[in-house]
C-alpha cells in the first residue's frame, strides 16, 4: 500500500476501487504507530478510525451518496474542536478538556466523509514557531529529527510530510501554517481573512488568525479550500465566496502576471541559501512569463513589533477564561482564598504563554496603550495601505516564507526575541488580512526551504494558480523516513 499519495489521488484511487478505505486507514494507523514514537506529531489518536473506514467502504459498495473526501485520513491541530474529543491546545491547562461541539470546518469535513486520524501537536495555545513550547514535548522534523519542524502547527506539517495522513488543518495567526510547511517541505496555505470560519478554533488572536490546510500539493490545498470555505452564521467575520471552485482553472499559469519582490523580506538577516533559492524561484517565474520587480513595503520593519503588541493584547483577554472556574484542569476550590486559587490555576500555563499574558496585560494598559497598543494599530493600518497600494501595480508578491533554515531543537528556546524575529516574512499577511501560501521549493543540506506568495484579498484563486505554476517547476528528493 502506497501511503505517499496526494489527497486528490486518494479520492481517485478509492473511486475507481483500486484501494479500500479500510486498508488505507489501517495501514496509515500502523504507519503512525511505527514512526510517531520518534516524530511525535500526534497528541491523541482516533481509536475508531478503522471502523469509520469500514462504514465508508460499505457506503461505497451499496452505492450510497458519498462525500468528496471518500474516507481520506486527515489530522487536526489540537486547538480545533472535534465533538467528544480531547482538545488540549498542547497545554496542561486543557489536559482533560473534551470539546462539546464540532468546529465548523470539522462539521463540513464530516459531511464530506473525512476521517480524522488524530489531533496533532502545536506550541501551547499556538504561541511559538517550533512546537518546543508544547506542554507535551516537541515534534521532530522528519527531514532530520535533530531539528524543529517549525510551528505552531508543527504536528500538522510533520504528519503530512511523514505520510501519517494525506492532509491536515492548522491555524495561522502570524505564520503558523506557512512556517512549519516551509520547514517540513509541505504546502501551507493561509486564506484571505474571513474565508474560512473560525468557529470552534480556540482563539489566540482572533482578529488576524485563520484556519488553513497543510497538504502535499497546491491542488490539494485548493481542494481542501473548496470543502471548508464560506459563510458561517457562527462566525460573523466570514465572507460569502459564492461557492467558488478553487480547483477549476488551477493550471491557468502566470503568463503576464506582475510579481513584486518584497525588498524588506530579502534583506538583513536572511540566510544566503534561502536568498539564492528565492532568486532561483523568481527566475523560474520569469521563465513562465511573469514580470518580477522589487517593491518596498517599509512598514514591514515594524511588523513583528506590531504583531506581538496586538496578539499579546488579544491573547491576554482570550486566555483570561482559563481560570479553572469556567475552563481548566479541575482541582477543588475548597480551602483557597480567591487570589490563591486563581494563582494556582494560572500556573498550569507554560512559560511562553505566561510571558505573553504578562505582555498582554502591560501593552494595552492605561498609560502605556498609546505607546504600544495604539501604535501597533497604526502600523497595522499603514502596512495595509502600503500593501493595497502595491496591489494596484502587482498581482502577487513574493518572498521566502522564513528567512532562515530549520534550526536545532533547543538551539533558540532560551532566546524568545530571536524566535519572534523569525516571523518577519509571515506576519504581514495576517496583519493585512491577505491570503498567502508557502510551497516547498528547495532542500539545502537535507533541510527544506519554502517560498511564499501573497495575493490581494479574495484573490485566493489567483494565488493558488501561481503557486501551482511554481510548484510544477520543482522536483525535490523524498523525505528520508
Ligand atoms: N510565531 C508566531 C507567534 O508565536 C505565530 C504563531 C501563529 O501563527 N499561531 O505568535
Amino acid at each position: 500500500m502506497n501511503l505517499k499519495i496526494s489527497a486528490l489521488q486518494f479520492t481517485r484511487e478509492v473511486k475507481t476501487g483500486n484501494i479500500s478505505v479500510e486498508d488505507f486507514i489501517g495501514k496509515t494507523m500502523e504507519h503512525i504507530e511505527k514512526v510517531d514514537g520518534n516524530l511525535h506529531a500526534f497528541l491523541s489518536l482516533n481509536d475508531n478510525a478503522v471502523n469509520q473506514a469500514r462504514d465508508i467502504d460499505k457506503k461505497i459498495k451499496s452505492g450510497d451518496k458519498i462525500g468528496q473526501c471518500f474516507g481520506m485520513p486527515i489530522s487536526i491541530k489540537d486547538n480545533i474542536c472535534i465533538k467528544d474529543t480531547k482538545t488540549t491546545c498542547a497545554s496542561k491547562m486543557l489536559e482533560n478538556y473534551i470539546a462539546p461541539y464540532d468546529a465548523t470546518v470539522i462539521t463540513k469535513l464530516k459531511q464530506q466523509d473525512a476521517i480524522f486520524v488524530g489531533k496533532v501537536n502545536l506550541d501551547e495555545f499556538a504561541m511559538g514557531l517550533s512546537t518546543e513550547f508544547s506542554a507535551y514535548g516537541p515534534s521532530k522534523n522528519p527531514w532530520n529529527t535533530d531539528y524543529v519542524p517549525g510551528g505552531s502547527s508543527g504536528g500538522s506539517a510533520v504528519s503530512v510530510s511523514a505520510f501519517e495522513c494525506v492532509a491536515s488543518l492548522g491555524s495561522d495567526t502570524g505564520g503558523s501554517v506557512r512556517n512549519p510547511a516551509s520547514f517540513c517541505s509541505t504546502v501551507g496555505y493561509k486564506p484571505t481573512y474571513g474565508l474560512i470560519s473560525r468557529y470552534g478554533l480556540i482563539s489566540y488572536a482572533n482578529s488576524i488568525e485563520q484556519i488553513g490546510p497543510l497538504t502535499r500539493t497546491v491542488e490539494d490545498a485548493a481542494f481542501m479550500l473548496n470543502l471548508i470555505a464560506g459563510l458561517d452564521s457562527n462566525d460573523n467575520t466570514t465572507i460569502n465566496n459564492n461557492n467558488a471552485d478553487y480547483l477549476k482553472d488551477i493550471d491557468s499559469g502566470i503568463e503576464g502576471k506582475k510579481i513584486g519582490i518584497i525588498k524588506e523580506m530579502i534583506g538583513e538577516g536572511i540566510n544566503p541559501t534561502v536568498l539564492s533559492a528565492t532568486k532561483n524561484a523568481i527566475s523560474k517565474l520569469e521563465e513562465l512569463g511573469a514580470i518580477c520587480e522589487e517593491v518596498s513595503l517599509d512598514m514591514v520593519k515594524y511588523s513583528v513589533a506590531a504583531y506581538y503588541a496586538i496578539t499579546t493584547t488579544e491573547a491576554g483577554s482570550n486566555l483570561a477564561r482559563y481560570d479553572n472556574l469556567r475552563y481548566g484542569y479541575d482541582f477543588s476550590v475548597e480551602g483557597y482564598a480567591f487570589n490563591a486559587y486563581i494563582e494556582k490555576a494560572r500556573k498550569k500555563l507554560g512559560p511562553e504563554v505566561t510571558r505573553r499574558m504578562i505582555l498582554g496585560g502591560f501593552v494595552p494598559s492605561s498609560g502605556y496603550a498609546g505607546k504600544y497598543f495604539l501604535k501597533a494599530l497604526k502600523v497595522k493600518s499603514k502596512l495595509t495601505r502600503q500593501i493595497d497600494e502595491a496591489f494596484k501595480k502587482f498581482d502577487l508578491l513574493i518572498s521566502p516564507t522564513v528567512p532562515i533554515l530549520p534550526f536545532k531543537i533547543g538551539e533558540k528556546i532560551n532566546d524568545p526575541a530571536s524566535l519572534f524575529l523569525i516571523d518577519i516574512n509571515t506576519v504581514t499577511a495576517n496583519l493585512t488580512g491577505k491570503p498567502a501560501i508557502s510551497i516547498p521549493y528547495a532542500i539545502s543540506n537535507g533541510l527544506p526551504i519554502g517560498i511564499q506568495l501573497i495575493a490581494n484579498s479574495m484573490n485566493d484563486k489567483l494565488l493558488l494558480q501561481a503557486a501551482r505554476a511554481l510548484e510544477k517547476t520543482v522536483k525535490l528528493p523524498e523525505v528520508p523516513i
